[in-house]
């Protein structure tokens, strides 16, 4: 939609607007840093196409402490974060958009519950805003046998078959290591990815396929456009409540 020109974009008039959000950050010894943004940039276009949607081009850049340690990951602050989306989120507002979808492509953005709670409280029914957390997604990719293995928070089967479907020249497969951590994942708090995974790799990403990735991206577009539909359908039932729509 962004490969539109203006006048077009508005005879189509679109009221659903479409924001992927990814991240640059290291990933392993074997994938890009440019890995969440990729998979932002691909998955977010096909969001967009199934439900006629002005999408935004991914934001390349979020937070994501939990992974520093090597050079060649960038963050902001998360009130920034919080800032920002809001700034772009309101801007569409003005401009007659009344439901925006962000498509989260990287797991570390913990701002993004009181960024999309807040947005909600205060302009529900007028603009709606849901998410679709890709991580949210391995259970079900596990559960219908397109992941073989449901133990990847970063840079393992599903990040490194995706990306081996979207930009093959990028990936390092006789760099590919498996490692899965004996600490929950509550621990980034308490220290960097290396602290538990040495090669900055949580998950089996050995077991990465071109043919896996395509199967991860289709599937992973119908669960965000069911995520964000529903959200959608629940926020537009609601009735108004003494003083508040939310
Ligand atoms: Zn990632």
């Amino acid at each position: 939609m962004f490969t539109r020109t203006a006048d077009e974009i508005m005879a189509l008039d679109p009221e659903l607007a479409i924001i992927p959000v990814g991240s640059i950050e290291q990933h392993g010894p074997h994938l890009p840093i440019m890995t969440d943004w990729a998979i932002a940039t691909e998955l977010g276009r096909r969001v967009a196409e199934k439900m006629h949607a002005f999408q935004l081009p991914a934001l390349p850049v979020s937070t994501n402490r939990e992974q520093m340690g090597k050079k060649g990951t960038v963050w902001m602050e998360p009130t920034t974060f919080y800032q920002m989306m809001t700034d772009i989120i309101l801007c569409l507002k003005l401009q007659g958009f009344k439901r925006v979808g962000i498509v989260q492509c990287h797991g570390g953005i913990f701002i993004m519950t009181p960024l999309i709670r807040d947005l909600n409280a205060r302009h529900n029914p007028d603009l709606m805003v849901a998410v679709a957390d890709t991580c949210a997604f391995n259970e079900t990719l596990y559960r219908e046998g397109i992941l073989e293995a449901n133990t990847e928070l970063h840079a393992g089967e599903g990040e490194t078959s995706e990306m081996l479907a979207i930009a093959p020249e990028t990936v390092h497969m006789d760099r590919a290591v498996d490692f899965v951590p004996a600490v929950p994942r509550p621990y980034l708090s308490y220290g960097s990815i290396f602290r538990c995974c040495p090669d900055g790799v949580w998950g089996e990403a050995t077991r990465g396929t071109a043919e896996k990735g395509e199967r991860i991206l289709a599937r992973s577009a119908e669960l965000a456009v069911d995520a964000l539909n529903r959200a959608f359908d629940y926020m537009a039932a609601k009735e108004k409540m003494n003083y508040s729509n939310f």
